[in-house]
């Protein structure tokens, strides 16, 4: 299996293989160094982009240093992402062809600001990279300033 970095139609670079991957195949481990969330807020505030993998645990996220951190997001992925045993890995959910970019749904949660925009170019892209629970939870959030603001301009 040969994986490469370059630029990608999705967002910046992008990882492609260069054999045909079969569904199912462990492509790649999301590899880094173990942080907290408290120290990954330290370093990456106010940064637009960054390469953290929150785990299941809910405190430790990874650190990507390895390719894997440069996979980008697609509504409609050909990879998912799955933890075993506190390791993350990129697997293959369809047949990949050769010279295909790797995928798969970033599902993000914990949004702020950041509206997170997806560009994939999928059919059925939903225009974030927010799971379907995050852009309700946000549309709330979103809805509480709204009344705190206007409770504000009495
Ligand atoms: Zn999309």
């Amino acid at each position: 299996m040969g994986l490469i970095v370059r630029s990608s139609d999705i967002h910046a670079a992008g990882v492609y293989t260069t054999t045909p991957v079969k569904k199912g195949v462990h492509i790649v481990e999301y590899s880094g160094p173990r942080i907290t969330r408290e120290r990954a807020d330290e370093l990456y505030e106010g940064r637009p982009y960054t390469y953290l993998f929150g785990l299941d645990d809910g405190v430790n996220i990874i650190d990507g240093t390895g390719i894997a951190a440069f996979i980008n997001h697609c509504c409609d992925p050909n990879c998912e992402a799955d933890e075993i045993e506190g390791r993350v890995w990129i697997i293959a959910i369809r047949d990949i062809k050769a010279g295909e970019e790797l995928s798969y749904d970033y599902n993000l949660y914990d949004g702020d600001d950041d509206p997170c925009i997806c560009c994939c170019g999928a059919k059925k892209c939903r225009g974030t990279m927010y799971t379907d629970e995050e852009i309700e939870r946000l549309k709330g959030l979103a809805k509480e300033k709204k009344l705190e603001t206007v409770a504000a301009g009495r």
